[in-house]
């Protein structure tokens, strides 16, 4: 019951969230990449030695993935290209995962939808 009650406090209410903050750099990030479209930025709590948040600056309904739609086709390419030069620029091309957690179910915690870009050590295989 404790975990139900998490989830719907943690569901998307379409709110402005922390990361229209780092957008605007209202507060500090570290950013580690940025174009007109996209910001990428270390994870404050990191889950690996490299770990960066890639969003979408403008976040146009898109607080999930499953919220998706077809105009967002383009930033949602240019997310995953991002997330690419994210992984050059840190050196894990070799080995480095992208993952997209969509929903309660999926331990979302901030609802705009951003990309967590994982490396830098041995990934397990099922993820948590
Ligand atoms: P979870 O919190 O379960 O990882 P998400 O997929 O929604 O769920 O990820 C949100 C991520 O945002 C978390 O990894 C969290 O550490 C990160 N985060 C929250 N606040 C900040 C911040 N101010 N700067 C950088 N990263 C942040």
């Amino acid at each position: 019951e404790a975990a139900a009650r998490a989830a719907a406090v943690n569901a998307d209410s379409g709110a402005p969230t922390i990361f229209d903050k780092i957008i605007a750099k209202e507060i500090p990030s570290s950013i580690v990449y940025e174009d007109e479209k996209v910001l990428a930025f270390r994870d404050i709590d990191p889950q690996a030695p490299v770990h960066v948040l890639v969003i979408p600056k403008f976040r146009d309904g898109l607080t999930q993935l499953g919220k998706a739609e077809a105009r967002h086709g383009e930033i949602l390419g240019q997310l995953l290209y991002a997330a690419k030069i994210v992984a050059e620029k840190e050196g894990i091309l070799d080995g480095f995962r992208v993952v997209i957690n969509n929903g309660p179910e999926a331990c979302q915690s901030v609802y705009h939808l951003h990309l967590h870009v994982l490396g830098g050590r041995q990934m397990k295989w099922p993820p948590g």
